[in-house]
């Protein structure tokens, strides 16, 4: 018999987390007769916490896990995985935007065609803003044009992964993990599942734009070198270009020497323009290493506070 995981992670969902932990325990009893409800609460500094802990006397498959501090949202679903310990695994939001009803049509899904990973992708998305909706889509297809691995377009975390592709992603020791991305590069059989991506219960999303342009970041320059060839590239399309401006230049010279004169605004604009170029190459160095910085620290991607 197939045990069912299900990891939430939560910050700060004081407002939806009753609704969801009984909805997921409505779709899960009547669907699966092994199951667990893992919910990794992110530091969170409002109920949630004592929330959590108050569903264990009614709801016995439920554990909480609970983080010193805010890590953010990938280390939450890291841990998460790390300590389930079902068949399937399911990775779904706390806020009901990703409907716990797809969950049995999800494992229906990964039985049927054998699949090790289930991954839903949204066909509409509801109550989000048309910034949001649009970043999203260009974004993804940004990064599949430049990424080595290729990565399923309109997909968030929400996804449904085996003990192999688990048991993968448990011994992967990068520090700041870009889950998605990992599971594609894990592996394995992965198809789809389409659904209707709800709006948020209650409550408001914990990714304002800092943290998406963060989290964006962190795909580009973990799946992504070509930002570094970047560099290579417009510096030498600059040197032809201005081997060419030199020839002109000289060719003014020659046959039009009363027209020529030497002038400052074009030594100005370009100082500001290879200054510029410069400059943005050097940001692109510094991120990558940013990154070598943190990964050698070799800090652990969350600290347990309890396991409850
Ligand atoms: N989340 C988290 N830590 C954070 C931010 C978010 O664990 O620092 C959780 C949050 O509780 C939710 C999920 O990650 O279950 C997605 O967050 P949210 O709904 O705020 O993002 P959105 O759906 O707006 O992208
Ligand atoms: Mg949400």
């Amino acid at each position: 018999m197939v045990k069912i995981s299900v990891v939430v992670p939560c910050y700060n969902e004081e407002s939806v987390i009753v609704e969801t932990n009984s909805q997921l325990n409505a779709v899960l009893s009547t669907h699966f007769q092994e199951y667990e409800i893992l919910y990794v609460n992110d530091g969170s500094k409002d109920k949630t916490k004592e929330l959590l802990i108050s569903f264990k006397g009614s709801f016995p498959n439920i554990k909480s896990i609970h983080f010193s501090r805010n890590f953010g949202h990938q280390p939450a679903v890291s841990a998460g995985i790390k300590y389930a310990t079902g068949d399937y695994i399911i990775i779904i939001d706390a806020d009901l935007q990703d409907p716990p009803a797809l969950i049995p049509d999800m494992v229906k899904k990964a039985e049927e065609e054998n699949a090790n990973v289930v991954y839903a992708v949204r066909k509409s998305r509801m109550g989000e803003s048309w910034f949001k909706k649009m970043t999203a889509k260009y974004y993804y297809r940004l990064i599949n044009s430049m990424s080595e691995t290729q990565l399923p377009l309109d997909t968030g975390d929400f996804r449904l992964i085996d003990r192999k592709v688990a048991d993968a992603f448990n011994n992967i020791e990068e520090k700041q993990k870009y889950i998605r991305g990992i599971i594609t590069w894990i592996g394995f059989k992965q198809v789809p599942i389409e659904y209707d991506r709800e709006e948020r219960f209650a409550g408001e999303t914990h990714y304002p734009l800092t943290k998406m342009i963060q989290f964006a970041m962190r795909g580009l320059l973990y799946f992504s070198k070509k930002p570094l060839t970047l560099a290579t590239n417009l510096g030498l399309t600059l040197v032809a270009l201005s081997v060419l401006f030199f020839i002109a230049q000289f060719i003014k010279w020659i046959f039009y020497p009363d027209t020529f004169e030497i002038g400052w605004m074009s030594i100005f604009g370009s100082i500001i323009f290879f200054g510029g170029i410069q400059m943005l190459s050097m940001g692109v160095l510094g991120a990558y290493i940013g990154n070598i910085f943190d990964e050698i620290k070799n800090r652990p991607e969350y600290i347990i506070d309890e396991i409850n």
